[in-house]
């Protein structure tokens, strides 16, 4: 049944671009989560007669979003909707298919980045247990240069008027996220190897994790959709204690309440645990108009706030200068944390 779906998009994005074309000058783009917004603005910078609508803003977590009337509304009078995928978008489904009967395309920005397999296709043991893939495949930055040319590539053939345009902004961005690529790696990698645990409240990391070397433990699984219990709290207490984790991470787009409850048990038990120098983004970045607000700055956010938190629980690192020329740059506040605030 999955596969047949996934068929069934491919020959509707097929139609699709057809008949988009034949109909106006114009493209209207609904993207659900604030990882496709940025990419979509960023690959459709200077073309005239784009109109990017977004459906989900800062903090929204994308596994319960649900669609609203007028968000299926405006899906459906789209040209294209560029969604994640994976099942990342959970409340969807429905929706999706749908739209698939109205030649609206619907182009999933994971697909070609499992089409090639993921850059680190360390994910086959997940499936077997998940019987899914992990949907957070973005958080590899050299994932994310697939799908931003593959992306760009869509859009040329909905738009053919700015398709060089397109794929310029494209062949730019990738520069750029090889630059983050880079820099966070070896940022990543200064932290010694038996001390690289990235321990966080719902498992959005892996690909982060395995892009710089580093492992991952969350007391949720992939998605948020059930509850975290008492057994999954437990589990993580037992494991922060036996690998003498030094920090737990709380994420922007769900509760700090399981993370403080692993907090308070170990310390119960007499240890000793911090929680991060800031929240990590997870599956939304943050505030348009700010750093966290666009791909490249939500990466560098997560691994300063990472690295700075490691540091501040005496681990000690070297957190690379920032690339010249890289944008958006880093504030003063984000470089200067206070360990003890
Ligand atoms: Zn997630």
């Amino acid at each position: 049944m999955k596969q047949l779906s996934t068929l069934l998009v491919i020959v509707i994005t097929a139609i699709g671009a057809f008949a988009v074309m034949a109909q106006d000058d114009e493209l209207t783009v609904i993207t659900t989560t604030t990882q496709a917004t940025d990419l979509a603005m960023i690959l459709s910078e200077g073309a005239e007669g784009v109109t990017i609508t977004p459906l989900m803003g800062a903090g929204v977590d994308p596994h319960l979003y649900q669609p609203t009337e007028s968000d299926i509304t405006a899906m459906s009078e789209a040209d294209v909707v560029v969604y994640s995928g994976l099942n990342l978008e959970g409340q969807f489904d429905t929706v999706f298919e749908a739209l698939a009967e109205q030649d609206v395309v619907i182009y999933a920005m994971s697909q070609p980045v499992k089409d090639a397999g993921f850059i680190i296709g360390a994910f086959e043991l997940e499936e077997e247990v998940l019987g899914t893939d992990d949907p957070h495949f973005w958080f590899d930055p050299r994932n994310w240069e697939i799908t931003a040319m593959d992306l760009a590539g869509a859009m040329a053939e909905l738009d053919a008027n700015n398709a060089d345009l397109y794929m310029a902004n494209a062949e730019a961005y990738v520069e750029d996220l090889r630059t983050l690529y880079d820099w966070a790696d070896s940022g990543m990698r200064a932290v010694p190897g038996n001390q690289r645990y990235l321990v966080t409240s719902h498992d959005a990391f892996q690909y982060y994790g395995a892009a710089f070397g580093w492992r991952m433990a969350a007391i949720q699984g992939v998605s948020t959709e059930d509850e975290a219990g008492v057994g999954d709290i437990q589990e993580t207490v037992d494991f922060v204690i036996n690998n003498d984790i030094p920090v737990l991470f709380v994420e922007s787009t769900i509760s700090p309440d399981t993370i403080q409850a692993v907090v308070e048990a170990v310390a119960a038990g007499g240890g000793e645990v911090r929680v991060g120098v800031r929240e990590l983004y997870s599956d939304a970045m943050g505030e348009p108009d700010t750093f966290g607000g666009t791909f490249v700055g939500m990466i560098a956010e997560n691994t300063y706030t990472v690295l700075q938190s490691y540091a501040c629980a005496g681990v000690e690192l070297e957190i690379p200068e920032w690339p010249e020329g890289l944008t958006p740059e880093p504030s003063e506040e984000l470089l200067n944390v206070d360990c003890d605030a």
